[in-house]
């Protein structure tokens, strides 16, 4: 299995919503460590890694949302270090603050070099509010969406697909169209973390083909079949390259200090090697997890997920589950 990139992630600023899917599973606090120290952690691993391999792909970002004083400095460092956040950020989960104060931050972040923000829209009002899990989410977007048309900030509308939400996409993708947003994606949500919760919700070809034109022009261009499909592909393979995440906890921020980079990335890779080694392949997990009736829709990645997760549930836990972004150590498909 080749390693292509090493995150760092630092889940050191909380975030104001609850959304029912969120794939960090975020409880509204930090479990991060401090900003400054996460920064000077990331810095030295990714010079030395750098130097000692170079055919990866390394960056340091921060979650649960982007709320942080210290925003300016963070997309300088992302700038520096050539990771995305020099020129995209999330924007979801921030405080609640009013019309000023929006305009002041989307000008911040317009100066500092941003040149796409991304809000993600759940639903018309009062199901966007339920699903985000906090009154008023949903306005408070919209007037995130004025703030930056002001500021000349080009935002992008992210929009999960869900068996529920899927009436409401004429009237919000209508809606936020007369607001001026250009830019959509859909997607079907991950099921990772509190993702794992939604998946009845996910939908099926019959639904996704229902869908209006520009709906279905806009949805991720990432093949996705569904599990019958993927079944009789023959197309059903273990991933050859990994991305591996190293999150910064107090509990681990001690011993990794102490640490050359090196061994930091040899220990995340012995783990992902012993969990390929006790995980069934891809084809056993088909064989024996595999619904040939399923009509839902999935990338590969999700569907190996949720075989993976089974087998997980079905052994009592004992494997430790790499794609679990909540953990010290994950791994992305
Ligand atoms: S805004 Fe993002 S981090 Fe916050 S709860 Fe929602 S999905 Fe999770």
């Amino acid at each position: 299995m080749k390693t292509v990139s090493f995150g760092i992630a630092n889940y050191c600023i909380p975030c104001h919503a609850h959304c029912r899917y969120c794939l960090l599973s975020s409880c509204g606090k930090s479990t991060g460590v401090e900003q400054k120290t996460g920064m000077a952690f990331a810095e030295r691993v990714m010079q030395e890694l750098s130097e000692a391999r170079s055919d990866l792909t390394t960056n340091y970002y921060c979650g649960y949302c982007m709320d942080m004083p210290e925003l300016p400095e963070y997309i300088r460092f992302c700038r520096e270090h050539h990771s995305p956040g020099a020129k995209f950020l999330q924007m979801n989960g921030f405080a609640f603050r009013n019309g000023q104060e929006l305009r002041n931050l989307m000008n911040t972040v317009r100066e500092n070099g941003v040149e796409l923000i991304d809000l993600t829209f759940f639903g018309t009002e009062e199901y966007h509010d339920r699903f985000a899990g906090r009154q008023g989410d949903f306005r408070f977007l919209t007037e995130m969406l004025d703030a930056s048309k002001e500021a000349e900030l080009p935002v992008n509308v992210s929009i999960p697909l869900l068996r529920e939400n899927l009436g409401q996409m004429p009237e919000l993708h209508r809606m936020l169209s007369e607001k001026g947003v250009s830019r959509f994606s859909f997607f079907l949500p991950h099921s990772k973390g509190r993702g794992k919760t939604v998946q009845d919700q996910r939908i099926t070809r019959q639904e996704f083909d229902a869908l209006q034109e520009e709906i279905r022009n806009a949805f991720a261009r990432v093949r996705h079949m569904t599990e019958a499909e993927w079944l009789s592909s023959g197309e059903i393979a273990d991933p050859e390259k990994r991305n591996l995440t190293l999150v910064l906890t107090p509990g681990n921020m001690e011993r990794l200090n102490t640490m050359p980079a090196a061994d930091v990335l040899n220990e995340l890779e012995s783990m992902d090697d012993r969990y390929l080694r006790e995980m069934p392949s891809a084809r056993e997990l088909a064989e024996r997890y595999g619904d040939p009736a399923n009509q839902q829709l999935f990338r590969l990645r999700d569907l190996l997920l949720k075989w993976q997760q089974q087998y997980i549930a079905d052994t009592g836990n004992i494997l430790y589950d790499m794609h679990d972004e909540t953990h010290h150590f994950s791994v992305h498909l």
